[in-house]
């Protein structure tokens, strides 16, 4: 029998990992009490696993520039960014902290409006994860509270 090692074995899967923030303008009125978020931009730093260990964000040999903004459109800027074909990367983990405020939303909203499939894994009433195709969009603050068996985790 073979011995067993302290990591797991790859499952295959070439992952680039994207963190985003977007910024927010909160000028219109949404409800008598709220305003609402419109998103003015979004900073994107990535890892594959050339670099995931490489601090400071220098330039990748594979995935080139790690740091990226964009404001023109920035939900789109970044849908486009994160789809763009990658021929070493077959999944694409793009990771928010504190999505469920409202860093899902814009995303989702888009993928409605483009009619792309998702898959939404909730938990009570909160967004946990939303995937699309090879994209997965995942809450940090959400995964690292709760690691359960329905996590998105064990089928990346
Ligand atoms: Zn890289």
């Amino acid at each position: 029998m073979r011995p067993l090692k302290d990591t797991l074995p790859r499952t295959g899967d070439k992952l680039l990992y994207v963190f985003y923030d977007f910024e927010t303008t909160q000028n219109n009125e949404y409800t008598d009490v709220a305003k609402l978020h419109v998103p003015n931009l979004v900073c994107v730093q990535q890892d594959c696993s050339r670099c995931e260990n490489v601090e400071n964000g220098a330039d990748c040999v594979r995935c080139g520039n790690r740091k990226h903004s964009f404001w023109q459109d920035p939900t789109g800027d970044l849908l486009s960014y994160i789809t763009q074909p990658r021929p070493w990367a077959n999944k694409n983990v793009a990771i928010v902290h504190n999505a469920k405020a409202f860093g899902f939303n814009f995303i989702l909203n888009r993928a409605i409006q483009l009619k792309w499939k998702q898959e939404m894994p909730m938990n009570v009433l909160k967004i946990m994860c939303l995937k699309m195709e090879h994209l997965i969009f995942l809450d940090s603050v959400s995964f690292l509270r709760a690691l359960c068996v329905s996590c998105p985790m064990r089928t990346v």
